[in-house]
């Protein structure tokens, strides 16, 4: 068997899969959770319906690799008989800066560049370094690491996509610049889509809308991304479950002076308390807003209202700017699932000739289905993303390149 590991970790949370990519199917996947808080560990072998979940000490992320090698090598939710058996590790890394373009091969050096980069993703290049070191404590000697990078797919944009009009200096000095994120999604997707369309993706212009709790939407041209709502953080673009999305930032400047607000606790303000929740002041989850606005609750109401009209006029924007537009695609847990939110973007854009087929749209939940009818001039599909197999092929062939 051709075992991966693919491991996503976060300051308090260690997710991973094992995958055989054999036949890409998951042998065991989980997470411990609660790292430097107290400690659990979830694991599910899905083969043998096995499900364990244990609270674990973990003080680091170091506790919880061992307990990691512990489950999947011992016990009811063993799977291997020892590390050695996995071939490689691929770790999700959220910021790659202008450094790292594509996937690359784990090295001192690379893990250094990764926590260097901390300043411009804090919450989360830190902890990614960190699991980087900790895995290697636990892996046989020799096992390659593979980071793919969220923002790597999005290093093709050009400037005039990135740039911000600050001062140019900002540019040069601190890197501030639109990077993007949800990079090994949107690859994914747009990928799953031209197999299905069956035309190669160099020759599509598609517009791909992850909506999840974080959202994002990219303009895919020929397989390369030309621009993404998400900016130099993923707090820009689209109103998300806790994120506020683009704000004039005379707005932000002043609502820090009116709660005499720090920058940190301005950014606290904008990532958590913000966006559906603040909107609507009924939750953060896409299913609780849909419902109240079903039964009438206005704030709910707006706040879908702005989701939807956000995600057509950046679809409206990004056919301009790729000067065409092929496909649709919805991806990510509202993507996926929501036919409220789907039906709303797709509703009166027959302007660009986009025409669902309102009954397949309504009953389709997380399959891989075209749900623009046969007149439509632009395809419209919901793509499942699967972000760990991605990064379980990159794992592969970034090591049998390097081999
Ligand atoms: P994350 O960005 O954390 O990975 P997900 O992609 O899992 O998040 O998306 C979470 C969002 O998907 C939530 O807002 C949730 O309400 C929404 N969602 C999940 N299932 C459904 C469903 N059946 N109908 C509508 N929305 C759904």
């Amino acid at each position: 068997m051709n075992l991966v590991l693919v491991v996503n970790a976060g300051s308090s949370s260690l997710k991973y899969q094992l995958l055989n990519m054999d036949d890409e199917s998951v042998l065991a996947k989980g997470n411990c959770d609660r790292i430097g808080i107290d400690g659990h560990l979830s694991h599910k072998v899905p083969s043998k319906g096995v499900e364990i979940s244990e609270d674990v000490s973990f003080p680091t992320h170091t506790e919880a690799f061992e307990k990691l090698v512990e489950v999947l090598t011992s016990g009811e939710g063993k799977v291997i008989d020892s590390m050695s058996e996995i071939s490689a590790v691929g770790h999700r890394v959220v910021h790659g800066g202008e450094l790292y373009k594509e996937t690359t091969l784990v090295t001192d050096k690379v893990i250094e560049d990764i926590d260097a980069l901390s300043e411009l993703a804090p919450v989360h290049n830190h902890p990614n370094a960190l699991a980087l070191r900790a895995c290697k404590k636990v892996l046989a000697p020799g096992t390659p690491q593979v980071a793919v990078f969220d923002t790597a797919f999005h290093q093709t944009m050009p400037p005039k996509a990135y740039m911000f009009g600050l001062p140019y200096e900002d540019y040069k000095n601190y890197q501030v610049r639109k990077y993007g994120f949800h990079g090994t999604s949107h690859r994914f997707v747009t990928k799953a889509l031209s197999d299905a369309m069956g035309k190669p993706l160099s020759e599509l212009k598609i517009v791909s809308c992850h909506l999840g709790n974080g959202s994002s939407i990219t303009a895919v041209d020929g397989g390369k991304s030309v621009d993404t709502t998400m900016g130099f953080t993923p707090l820009d673009g689209l109103l998300m479950g806790t994120r506020c999305g683009s704000v004039d930032p005379s707005a932000v400047t002043y609502v820090m002076e009116k709660h005499g607000f720090s920058a940190h606790e301005m950014s606290e303000y904008m990532n958590k308390k913000s966006g559906f929740l603040g909107m609507s002041g009924v939750g953060s989850d896409n299913r609780e807003i849909c419902a109240a606005a079903a039964e009438g609750n206005e704030r709910a109401q707006i706040t879908l209202d702005i989701l939807t009209y956000q995600i057509k006029k950046y679809i409206g924007g990004y056919a301009a700017a790729m000067n065409g537009l092929d496909a649709i695609l919805f991806t990510g847990g509202i993507g996926e699932n929501s036919s409220e939110v789907r039906g709303g973007v797709c509703k009166d854009m027959s302007y660009m000739g986009i025409e669902i087929d309102e009954e397949l749209n309504s009953h389709t939940r997380g399959k891989l289905v075209k749900i623009s009818t046969e007149n439509s001039k632009v395809e419209v599909w919901i793509v499942p993303t699967n972000e760990e197999l991605l990064i379980a092929r990159d794992t592969l062939a970034v090591v049998s390149e390097n081999k």
